[in-house]
């Protein structure tokens, strides 16, 4: 079993270069669900592409919850941003973990299709705790995206002393 250590977001002191790989831009960390209890890999290091949005231009999610596997329960008008996963509301953009091929990812989880918007959410494959992210089937590029503080990350036991 592993004894590694998994982190959120928040815990990180610079997320942006602890989390990000200096020379390409890619996820340094695999990445697991949020849920402490929950062991299910999403995606492996180096799958996902640092992208950052406006948040104008990008989807505000509903807070995170267990999501109804056949659910259409969440609807756009829902979606709020109330910084219980730890948004800042005072940032302008939201930063995602960009994946071009679904079959990049360890494991994911899809919400139906929201009506009218042409979304589907992401959620753990295992647990269904979401929306961790969002693919948009109407846009013009795929791309499948995973907001990097919805998501847990497991950085080994090496450098979780400058972490903590
Ligand atoms: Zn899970």
């Amino acid at each position: 079993m592993s004894n590694k250590q998994r982190f959120l977001y928040q815990d990180f002191s610079d997320p942006k270069a602890q989390l990000v790989t200096a020379d390409n831009n890619q996820n340094a960390y695999d990445i697991y669900c949020p849920q402490p209890s929950c062991r299910c890999l999403l995606l492996r290091t180096s799958f996902g592409n640092f992208v950052e949005k406006p948040k104008d231009k990008t989807v505000l999610l509903p807070s995170t919850e267990k999501l109804d596997p056949n659910g259409t329960t969440i609807s756009k008008e829902n979606a709020n941003w109330n910084g219980t996963n730890g948004e800042s509301t005072s940032q302008s953009t939201v930063e995602y973990w960009q994946l071009t091929d679904m079959m990049a990812f360890e494991n994911i989880g899809f919400s139906k299709t929201v009506e009218g918007s042409g979304l589907k959410y992401l959620c753990c494959a295992d647990c269904n705790i979401g929306p961790i992210g969002y693919h948009d089937t109407n846009a013009q590029e795929k791309e499948y995206l995973l907001v990097v503080n919805r998501v847990s990350y497991d950085v080994g036991s090496l450098i979780s002393e400058e972490i903590v």
